[in-house]
């Protein structure tokens, strides 16, 4: 690990409450520092007791992500967990096809397990004296006027209070109870919209060719649009994928009539069914989870309690960016904190807050727009049609033309500059003729369409003319705008 570079938080004693993703890779980079931090996490990481019950979901991470990783001296290890991604494969009923995300592999992003890539910071974090982690440990509460933290050990036994904090970043998720205490008896706006889709996780087994084990295209984002219903999936070291199969919420209740979602699953999703022994099964094996975006006006208070990561910022995940920002934010914080005298804390809080809400916000509204977007554009032509002119431009003029979805996952630009760039570029771009361009897209697709409707036969249709083009890159995990579920990479 590389040893401390630089002493900005020398003497000073930091409290992290939950060691997720982003409050690990926070410690790390402040013990870098100089700090001494202590890292409380609810779940037990020495009994491997699972007391958030966690779901082990697979996510991508792209150039954000890694740049933070990489300042932090991180990547090489982090990466050698992570699988390329080069493009989607979309098995759309008909047949599957790969899309490329870009002409060449610096265009991949890097598939891995959630829990993997937890569990390397958190072997990275053992490895610094000056970092104490304390798992099976909970946040019970804060006293605001004093800084203390109290916790206490889930498994039972008494609570004890941390006095001697010069500050605490609350890292606890989603969910965060370091918000809810910061917030309390504060003014404080605090939003959270569900989407109407739930997930369940679908675990689909290695093959038996120990040589080859992987039963799907394993440098591949698997897509599977079926209007409301979909499915995605990515793959695992050990020959493994792990898919996420999205339904209305409505429909929870239908998991209690026997063999109608299993039914439903063989299907809709017959090439996967038939690579699980039972799709009700699989499907049960794990609880609903739920797609929360969060937004709240208040991340800190005063100059000794902050919130970092989904705590302050949670979106849905369909521009793959959730963890990829939270790392920014990690970055950020720390810049900001760097930035001034300790006495200065609560205005780097705040210029922190200020920095990084805007770009949050704007990454959670491309997220649900993405995910509108995906499930109407696998009714609608003109969303696809302007996908292509994109494509056309971004190749033509390749310098000038960046593609927003190229923009937030290839490159470090803040996330709302980067639609205040397109906006501006776009009304540009109109004035030049794109909506003919568009326009022109749509009416080649339409016409494609009726063809295809003619023949019997499965006609290569001009959905697949950017493939033919060599497509530009597309985005993460998530979909890029103008993306089709058909197109979710
Ligand atoms: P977490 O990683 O959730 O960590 C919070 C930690 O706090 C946990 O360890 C928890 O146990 C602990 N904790 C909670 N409460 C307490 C308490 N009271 N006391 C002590 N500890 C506590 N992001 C991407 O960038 N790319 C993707 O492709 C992507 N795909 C996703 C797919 C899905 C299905 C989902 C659900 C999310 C996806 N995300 C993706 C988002 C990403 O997972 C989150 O944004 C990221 O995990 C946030 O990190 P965090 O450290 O803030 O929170």
């Amino acid at each position: 690990m590389p040893s401390p570079t630089a002493s900005s938080f020398q003497g000073q004693k930091i409290v992290i409450i939950g060691a997720g993703l982003a409050g690990t890779l926070c410690a790390i980079m402040l013990v870098q520092r100089g700090a001494r931090v202590e890292l409380i996490e609810r779940q037990d990481f020495e009994t491997g007791a699972d007391y958030g019950n966690r779901r082990s979901f697979n996510l991508t991470i792209s150039s954000r992500g890694a740049a933070v990783l990489e300042a932090a001296g991180l990547w090489p290890r982090i990466k050698a967990r992570t699988i390329p991604i080069t493009g989607r494969m979309c098995h759309d009923g008909r047949g599957i096809q790969k899309f490329p995300y870009g002409r060449d592999e610096s265009f991949a992003l890097h598939g891995c397990r959630r829990t993997d890539v937890n569990a390397e910071l958190v072997a990275a974090a053992r490895e610094y004296e000056s970092l104490t982690l304390r798992s099976g440990y909970t946040l019970d509460g804060i006293d605001k006027r004093n800084g203390a933290v109290t916790i206490s050990p889930v498994a039972g036994g008494a609570s004890e209070t941390i006095t001697d904090a010069d500050f605490t970043i609350g890292a606890d998720g989603v969910y965060s109870t370091m918000r809810r205490l910061i917030h309390r008896g504060e003014r404080a706006d605090f939003n959270q919209h569900f989407l109407d889709w739930n997930y369940r996780e679908v675990f689909i087994p290695a093959g038996s060719d120990p040589d080859h084990p992987w039963v799907m295209d394993p440098n591949a984002l698997h897509i599977w649009p079926r209007g409301d219903l979909m499915m995605f999936a990515l793959p695992n070291p050990d020959g493994s994928f792990t898919g996420n199969f999205i339904y209305p919420s409505d429909r929870e209740t239908d998991f209690q009539v026997p063999g109608l979602m299993g039914d439903l699953f063989r299907r809709e999703f017959a090439d996967v069914a038939g690579l699980l022994a039972s799709p009700e099964e699989t499907l049960k094996a794990t609880p609903p989870s739920y797609f929360p975006t969060q937004r709240n006006t208040k991340w800190y208070h005063g100059d000794r309690f902050v919130l970092l990561g989904d705590a302050a910022h949670a979106t849905v995940p369909f521009y793959g960016q959730g963890m990829n920002s939270a790392f920014e934010s990690t970055a950020e914080l720390i810049r900001c904190l760097e930035a001034v005298e300790p006495a200065a804390r609560a205005k780097a809080f705040a210029t922190y807050q200020a920095k990084r809400k805007p770009n949050t916000d704007t990454i959670a509204d491309l997220s649900m727009t993405n995910f509108e977007e995906l499930r109407s554009n696998f009714k609608h032509v003109m969303p696809k049609a302007r996908r292509r002119a994109e494509v056309v431009l971004s190749r033509l003029f390749p310098k000038h033309f960046v593609p927003l979805h190229v923009q937030i996952s290839h490159s470090l630009t803040d996330y709302r500059q980067a639609v205040d760039d397109c906006a501006r570029r776009d009304r540009m771009l109109r004035w030049c003729g794109l909506d003919l361009l568009i326009l022109g897209f749509a009416a080649i697709d339409l016409v494609s369409r009726g063809f295809a409707r003619l023949s019997t036969a499965p006609a290569a249709d001009f959905s697949d003319l950017s493939s033919a083009m060599g497509e530009t890159a597309e985005t993460s995990f998530g979909l890029a705008p103008g993306d089709s579920m058909e197109r979710r990479a």
